[in-house]
């Protein structure tokens, strides 16, 4: 049975009145895939709107602020945000990610090109989806730098940006990060056994997908 609604937003970068599906989450738990991987994606289907007219994309779009109005109207924002080469689903989380970034919050941006990528994978092209995935690795990286958290752990944290990194064959720089993390940080078990599971699928060059319930039975 669908628990979905529909709300009447007036968008405040433009104005324009529109209906949205209403109901998702942007917080999951517990993960399911290796990099944070919530199983279902349909929560998010709903999470972000984005507004048809001006490419706004917020959680409520009916909110907002001047900076965040003076990002929208930028042509590097709408040539993003509106591209229609790119699956809605997705393009609404990029534009998000992309609106965080230019407002330096560098955390909320990663964890938004996490679920971009999430959504890539199942609906989007190869080459789409590792646009997002690199993205996201960046922005991870520099939420780090700067001593920010989107993930619930550190560890979490950790096994997110190798996770991603092994997904785009990148095993070199993979390698770094995830024995840096285990020989740095203080890890619970569950994260420890995950990165040495996640440091041996690096070493046999494996970039697929793979759930935290096949670790435990394969590992
Ligand atoms: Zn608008």
């Amino acid at each position: 049975m669908s628990t979905l609604t529909f709300v009447e937003k007036t968008c405040y970068v433009c104005g324009a009145i529109g209906r949205f599906g209403e109901g998702g989450l942007l917080h999951f738990s517990p993960p399911v895939g290796l990099d944070g991987h919530p199983g279902n994606l349909t929560p998010l289907f709903t999470a972000i709107h984005i507004c048809p007219h001006c490419f706004f994309a917020s959680p409520d779009i009916s909110e907002g602020s001047e900076e965040i109005r003076t990002i929208v109207l930028n042509e590097k924002y709408r040539a993003i945000a509106g591209n229609s080469n790119v699956h809605e689903l997705i393009r609404k989380y990029i534009a998000w990610a992309l609106i965080q970034n230019r407002r330096r919050n560098d955390c909320e941006a990663a964890r938004t090109m996490l679920f971009a990528t999430w959504l890539a994978e199942q609906y989007e092209k190869q080459e789409i989806t590792s646009q997002c995935r690199r993205k996201a690795m960046q922005l991870m990286k520099n939420c780090q730098a700067n001593g920010g958290g989107f993930e619930m752990t550190r560890g979490k944290e950790a096994l997110a940006v190798v996770d991603l990194h092994r997904r785009e064959s990148i095993f070199e720089e993979a390698l770094v990060l995830c024995q840096t993390a285990l020989a740095t940080l203080s890890l619970s078990e569950e994260d420890e056994f995950l990165l040495r599971y996640e440091e041996l699928l690096i070493k046999q060059c494996n970039s697929s997908y793979v759930t935290i319930n096949e670790a435990e039975q394969n590992f």
